[in-house]
C-alpha cells in the first residue's frame, strides 16, 4: 500500500481527523500483517498527540482537524510500525504491571512473563525484612522498582552492562518514586560487585537465546539490543555463569530466582542442582509455559 505522503505535501488537509487517521493506521498496518493493528493505530495516535490514555482519543472532538505536522508524523510512525519496528520504541513506554515506563531503542522491552518472576519472587519474602537484592542486567530498571515499590523495606543494587539502560532505568525508578532503594551500578553481572557484599536474593531475566534461534525470530524481537539476548550457543551461558558465581554473593538460607526461556526450566534445574543450590521449583507463565525457577541457597 502506498502511503499517501505525496499527497498530504501537496494538498490542504481540510478533513484529517482522529477518525480518519485510526482507520486508516488500522487499515495499512493490518495489510502490511501486523497483529492488533487497530490498537497500534491507537497507540501511535495518542503518543503524536501527547494523550494520557487511547480512550482520550475518543473523548476528543472528532471533528477536529488535525496539524499538518502531526498527520505527518503519524503517517511515518505508522510506516516504521509496518516495518516491524517495535511498538514500544516508537511510544517510548512499556506497561509493567502497575507502572508505565520509559524504554527506548536501544534498551530491552519488558515482557508480561517477567511479572511472574516478579510476583512468585514476591510471595518469598516476608513483610518489613530488610532485603538485600541484587537484580542482574537491569535493562528498564521493571524488576528491581517493581521490588522495591511492592517489598518498601528491601534495597537493591541493578546492575547492567549497558550505559543506556542504567539512564533508563534511573529515570524509571525516580518516576516511579523508588529510586532511594536501588542503587545502579554498570557491571557485566557480578564482575564490578564488591567482594564480600553479600544479597538475599538474586533475581535476573538473563539473555537466554540459543544461537540456532536468531533465524526464527521475529523482526520486532531482531530490533532490540543483541547483548539483551544472546545466551550463548545453547542459549544457557548466563545460567551457568551466574549459578557458579552466585555463591560467592549470597547469605545463608537466601534466594536466586531466574527467568528461563522456553524448554529451558528443566536444564536450568539441573545446573542450579549440580551447583548445590536446594529446593528448585518451577513456575508457569500466562502460556502455560515453563518460565521461572527459584531455588533456595
Ligand atoms: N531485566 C530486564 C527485563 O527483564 C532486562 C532483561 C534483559 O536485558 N535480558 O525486562
Amino acid at each position: 500500500m502506498v502511503l499517501p505522503k505525496q499527497s498530504i505535501e501537496n494538498k490542504i488537509i481540510k478533513r484529517t481527523t482522529v477518525g480518519t487517521l485510526l482507520s486508516w493506521g488500522e487499515r495499512f498496518l493490518a495489510r502490511s500483517g501486523i497483529s492488533s493493528p487497530l490498537f497500534c493505530s491507537e497507540e501511535i495516535l495518542r503518543f503524536v498527540l501527547k494523550k494520557r490514555k487511547r480512550s482520550d482519543l475518543y473523548l476528543s472532538d472528532d471533528t477536529m482537524v488535525l496539524q499538518k505536522a502531526q498527520v505527518n508524523e503519524f503517517y511515518s510512525l505508522v510506516e516504521r510500525r509496518g516495518g516491524r519496528y517495535p511498538l514500544q520504541y516508537i511510544t517510548q513506554e512499556v506497561g509493567f504491571l502497575d507502572f508505565i515506563l520509559k524504554v527506548h531503542d536501544g534498551v530491552f522491552i519488558p515482557r508480561p512473563e517477567t511479572e511472574i518472576l516478579v510476583t512468585e519472587t514476591l510471595k518469598r519474602l516476608k513483610d518489613g525484612v530488610r532485603y538485600s537484592v541484587l537484580d542482574i542486567g537491569t535493562g528498564t530498571g521493571n524488576i528491581a522498582l517493581s521490588i522495591a515499590q511492592y517489598a518498601p523495606h528491601a534495597h537493591i543494587c541493578a546492575v547492567d552492562i549497558s550505559d543506556d539502560a542504567l539512564r533508563v532505568a534511573h529515570e524509571n525508578a525516580t518516576r516511579v518514586g523508588v529510586s532511594k532503594q536501588i542503587d545502579f551500578k554498570k557491571s557485566d553481572c557480578f564482575l564490578n560487585i564488591e567482594r564480600g557484599r553479600t544479597f538475599d536474593l538474586i533475581i535476573s531475566n538473563p539473555p537466554y537465546i540459543a544461537r540456532s534461534e536468531f533465524s526464527s525470530l521475529e523482526d520486532e524481537v531482531r530490533a532490540e539490543p543483541y547483548a539483551a539476548l544472546y545466551g550463548g550457543g545453547d542459549g544457557l551461558d548466563f545460567y551457568r555463569h551466574i549459578v557458579k558465581e552466585a555463591p560467592l554473593f549470597l547469605n545463608r538460607r537466601s534466594l536466586l530466582s531466574l527467568e528461563v526461556g522456553a524448554g529451558q526450566a528443566e536444564a536450568v534445574k539441573t545446573i542450579l542442582t549440580n551447583g548445590n543450590f536446594r529446593n528448585s521449583e518451577i513456575y508457569k507463565d500466562y502460556s502455560h509455559c515453563n518460565r521461572v525457577v527459584i531455588a533456595e541457597w
